[in-house]
């Protein structure tokens, strides 16, 4: 025992000093693919290795390859950080090693989702009612949601889908914006829609659904079940659909309204950004991340649905051998795609324990305002923002599509910051997101200085 407790205080160590070394380094070190395969093994070793020593190999071969992206400069992605309470919960969770199936095998995980989940449903504003299934991330939850309305169309047209499958089943329209994320199309393919029957509507300037186009589709179409993937938060540009008046025309049409709202549904704490998910609460299922805005570590997503027999129909699942086992009451397990799950709940729990309600919306509030912050610095020496910066996410040129690139890449091998690039619209951009709860104005300064410095290397248009 004194072994595992040592070894278990080594691997806390190893954690604290590299979480407080980020604050300063550079974000990223050149990834060396060979150099990290060579330092992590070839053969599979025939003899058992002492674990303290398999701890101290893994940390020297592998940290090489970390990518800080905990840090408070990593702007790439939407990717989060890690808040220290979530962190550390992480880290007791794993020596817990709970499987959050049901109360049975963990009453600990599934009570703190419990409180977890209503939590969650108050700050986001959505019905108290709800069902909540803690997810991997949004790609699932968006999954799950879809599942449920494939449930429910497709029973409200007289047909079973989880018995009967799609084969035979009454055609379900499928409608989305052009801009929905591409996890959708996934989804749906799992789901076995396929992604060609998405029908397109168009965006606004900014990249939210077109309503006006969404009501024209779904008036120009055949009645009959309905889905409509709405959206809060686009990838690129931020923006929210204008969710009231969506989701009055999907159920005027007798449609099911998902929301993918990965980091976007976050803008419904704080009464600065609330605006922009107005109606989000008409919806009738939403998908949304922990691991992104709200700091949890990676992987972390939760799906609502406001019918939960709805929800639970779609994804929950029966075994013999559950009976007398607890495998009777909804869990966990019945509102996911998983039968074993990690526990998700404990570092969610904590995140909003350490954050509390002024906490979160202070997040929100900040990532915000930093990037409105970039852009202002990068608009003023030149650069052309490209979106309306509603939330957290800032689109940048340096002039020709190859000067923007040849900016992001010397941005990344700077090490200062991390950017990544994206194509809207036809053009390559700088795709800013801001999401860490550890990134302050100070971050931001300097990571405008890195960029203004590499666009001045290139000989870009900014002065
Ligand atoms: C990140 C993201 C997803 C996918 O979420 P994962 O957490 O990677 O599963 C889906 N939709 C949007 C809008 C996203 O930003």
């Amino acid at each position: 025992m004194d072994d595992i407790a040592d070894l278990f205080r080594l691997a806390a160590d190893e954690a604290a000093t590299y979480r407080t070394s980020l604050s300063d380094r550079a974000v990223a070190d050149t990834p060396d693919l060979g150099r990290l395969r060579a330092a992590l093994g070839g053969e599979l070793p025939r003899q058992p290795t002492p674990a303290d020593d398999v701890l101290r190999q893994l940390v020297t071969a592998a940290e090489p390859g970390v990518v800080h992206t905990a840090g408070p400069r990593f702007f790439g992605f939407v990717i989060g950080g890690a808040l220290p309470a979530a962190s550390a919960a992480e880290i007791v969770a794993a020596g817990w090693d709970q499987c959050a199936f049901n109360t049975v095998l963990s009453p600990a995980a599934i009570v703190v989702e419990e409180r977890a989940g209503a939590w969650l449903k108050e700050l986001l504003c959505l019905p108290a009612g709800a069902s909540t299934g803690f997810v991997t991330g949004a790609q699932e939850a968006n999954t799950v949601g879809l599942a449920a309305a494939r449930h429910h169309v497709l029973s409200e047209a007289g047909w079973d889908v989880e018995r009967d499958g799609l084969s035979g089943a009454p055609r379900v329209r499928v409608v989305a914006s052009v801009e929905r994320h591409a996890t959708i199309d996934r989804s749906l393919r799992l789901l076995g829609f396929g992604d060609a029957v998405i029908e397109s509507v168009h965006t606004d300037s900014n990249g939210a659904i077109d309503t006006h186009d969404l009501a024209r589709v779904l008036e120009d179409g055949p009645g009959g079940p309905l889905i409509v993937c709405l959206q809060a938060g686009n990838v690129n540009t931020g923006a929210c659909d204008d969710l009231r008046s969506a989701c009055d025309i999907v159920h005027r049409h007798g449609g099911w309204a998902h929301v993918d709202g990965a980091f976007g549904l976050w803008a419904s704490v704080s009464p600065r950004t609330r605006h922009l998910v107005h109606g989000l609460v008409l919806a009738d299922s939403w998908g949304c991340d922990g691991h992104k805005w709200l700091n949890v570590p990676y992987d972390c997503g939760f799906v609502f649905c406001s019918r939960p027999a709805v929800h639970q129909a779609a994804a929950s699942y029966a075994a013999a051998y559950l009976v007398g086992s607890g495998g009777v009451a909804t869990a966990g397990a019945d509102l996911t795609l998983q039968s074993s799950r990690r526990a998700h709940g404990f570092a969610v729990w904590a995140a909003l324990r350490e954050l509390g309600r002024d906490g979160v919306v202070e997040l929100v509030d900040r990532c915000c305002q930093l990037a409105r912050r970039f852009a202002d610095a990068l608009a003023a020496a030149g650069a052309e923002v490209a979106n309306e910066v509603v939330l957290n996410q800032v689109l940048v040129s340096f002039g020709s599509d190859e000067d923007t690139d040849r900016v992001i890449t010397a941005v990344q091998g700077g090490g200062v910051c991390w950017m990544g690039g994206t194509t809207w619209r036809g053009r390559r951009y700088m795709r800013i997101s801001v999401s860490n709860w550890a990134t302050t104005e100070r971050d931001v300064d300097r990571s405008v200085a890195a960029i203004l410095e590499a666009s001045r290397s290139i000989g870009s248009v900014t002065s």
